[in-house]
């Protein structure tokens, strides 16, 4: 396994006093378009509020908390994780009051590990109808529902045997019950790489 350290080409965007995103800067326009997301690199994201690039209400509820309390000003700062199809990366996110009640987001990667390509988390993949959950910071897939168990995507592929399957399941996301308490509390805690394999 190769693991990279990262020089710290981080990434930046804000959000005015509405929540609508005001600025973001080349870091996120190259890490859009090296992670099949050039739509989120135009210009045209500028006005538009950031919870709406926010599926799972659960994850959105958390960012709004998150900001809520940084406008009374505390700041926030914690890990989480942003795989691509053929690497595992581990981000630190900074998130700090602005200007004129802006909220600044700040991401830099922490760790990065190359890895086989899957082809489960590549956007260009044709899918069946089914479904699968994946949580949202720690990149976990869901393998059995309801019953709290999540694996690393190469081992849920195993578990769940996707291999055998014609086509790879939709992916959903969602907050495992781990990232869920460990999010949930006052206190935003700095979590460790340990979490990255
Ligand atoms: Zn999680």
């Amino acid at each position: 396994m190769k693991t990279t350290q990262q020089p710290s080409n981080g990434v930046r965007y804000a959000i005015d006093a509405d929540d609508n995103i005001c600025s973001f800067d080349e870091g996120w326009v190259q890490f859009a378009s090296a992670n099949d997301g050039p739509e989120l690199a135009q210009p045209a994201i500028i006005g538009k509020s950031l919870w709406k690039y926010i599926n799972d209400e659960t994850t959105l509820k958390l960012y709004q908390q998150i900001v809520s309390r940084v406008r009374e000003g505390r700041s926030a700062r914690f890990s989480l994780r942003c795989d691509g199809p053929d690497c595992r990366r581990l981000l630190e996110m900074t998130v700090r009051a602005g200007e004129g009640n802006t909220v600044e987001f700040e991401t830099r990667i922490v760790q990065l590990e190359q890895r086989a390509p899957v082809t489960l988390l590549s956007r260009n993949t044709p899918r069946s109808n089914g479904l699968l959950r994946v949580c949202a910071w720690c990149n976990r897939i869901e393998t059995e529902s309801g019953t709290g168990q999540w694996a690393e995507v190469e081992d849920a592929i195993e578990r769940l045997r996707l291999f055998e399957l014609p086509m790879p399941p939709q992916l959903t996301h969602g907050i495992c019950e781990t990232c869920f308490a460990s999010m949930s509390k006052r206190q935003i805690p700095k979590r460790s790489a340990k979490g990255i394999k």
